[in-house]
Parts: C-alpha cells; structure tokens; sequence
C-alpha cells in the first residue's frame, strides 16, 4: 500500500504513522523527522532546513523533492510507504504523481485550536519516538525514555505553521479528491478511535 498522510501540523499524523507500520507493515517516510535527523547530525542538509524550520517556514521545494526522491528510490518494489509531512505544495505533489502511483491520500481533520492546544503540550520520547502530553508525563509511559519538546511547538511558531498549512498545504485536499485518492478523516479524538477510522476507510480499498 502506499499512502499519503495529509493534514495539518499537530493532525496526528506520526501518531497514526505508528499504528499503520505496525498493522500494515508499511515504511514510515517523515520529511519532518529526517530534517531533524539530519541537523542532530549537523549536516548541510539539517543546518539548511533549519533556517526554514525555526520559523514555521516550508523549506524550498527543490530540497525536499530531492530527499523525497532519494528515499523513494531505495524501497524495494514491494515495499509499501506512507509518506508523513510530504507533500505539502502542489509543485511538491506533482513531482510525486510523476514517480510513483498512490493508493489513497488519508486527510486528518481537527480544528487549528484544538491543534494549538495539542502542540503547546506536546512531547516526543528521544528513545523511540512515541508522542505523548507534557503535563501527564514526565518519561515516555510506552519505553521509560526521556522526553523532549520540538523548538518549533511554541505557540508563535504553531500559529505560523498552520497558517502555511491554509495557505499552501490545504489546496493539496482538491488536488487528491479530484483524483478520487482523498480519504477524510474526523482526527479529534483518542489516537485508538482515530485508528479505528483510519482502518474502516482502509478497508475500502
Ligand atoms: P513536521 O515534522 O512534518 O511538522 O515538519 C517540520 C518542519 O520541517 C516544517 O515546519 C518544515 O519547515 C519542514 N518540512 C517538513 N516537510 C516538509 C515539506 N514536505 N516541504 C517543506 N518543508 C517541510
């Protein structure tokens, strides 16, 4: 299968992300987590994103097409992916639809002040990655690992990050429901019935 996950920053997407690769066996491709993969390392290619990211800003098409282009290369033919955070412009869903071919695109929908407030309290596990609430954890309650907050989840940066989404990211909706791939999701919620939903729409197929 392959899979885009659409939505806003704060959707759930990576959230989602975990239950589907465990479900479906799927390689989790995050833009997001490979940028800040990449400035941990302090590579070109993380100290370059990072002028983008700090602000909320997209970082430029040429770059992320290439990256995106990169990985999508190494999977094996029967390998299934769901793409987290990519693509989030049209030019950027276009390169997509010109080397490969989707099987559906799944929209989160939640409200931008539920996502305020989802991301002014959000923290990630430095071990494995799982998100989970500041103010009811203090360590990951899945691994024990500490937790961190991302630099760009305070609220200024979150307001510029959703704003970008309206702004360039939501016109991908009608790209992908014209092509009949759009499969909207009611994201609010616990991450189980979310995924229960995930699930129902996956079903149709
Ligand atoms: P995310 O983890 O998906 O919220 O992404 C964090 C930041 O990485 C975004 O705010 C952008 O600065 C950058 N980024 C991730 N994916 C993309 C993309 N597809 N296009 C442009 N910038 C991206």
């Amino acid at each position: 299968m392959r899979l885009v996950l659409l939505g806003a920053p704060g959707a759930g997407k990576g959230t989602q992300a975990v239950f589907l690769k465990e479900r479906h066996n799927l390689v989790h491709i995050s833009t997001g987590d490979i940028f800040r993969h990449n400035l941990k390392e302090n590579t070109p290619l993380g100290l370059e994103a990072k002028k983008y990211m700090d602000s909320g800003q997209l970082v430029p098409d040429d770059i992320v097409m290439k990256m995106v282009g990169t990985k999508l290369a190494e999977l094996k033919p029967e390998e299934g992916f769901m793409l987290d955070g990519f693509p989030r412009t049209v030019k950027q869903a276009e390169f997509l639809e010109s080397i490969t071919k989707l099987d559906g695109v799944i929209l989160f929908k939640v409200p931008d002040e539920a996502i305020v407030k989802r991301l002014t309290s959000r923290a990630v596990c430095k071990e494995c990655g799982n998100v989970t609430n500041i103010h009811e954890h203090s360590k990951c309650p899945l691994c024990g690992g500490e937790l961190y907050r991302r630099d760009d989840d305070n609220e200024e940066t979150i307001r510029e990050r959703l704003r970008v989404f309206h702004e360039q990211t939501e016109a991908l909706e009608d790209f992908y429901r014209s092509r009949g791939l759009l499969l909207e999701i009611d994201a609010t919620g616990m991450p189980e019935e979310v995924f229960e939903r995930v699930s129902d729409e996956l079903r149709l197929l």
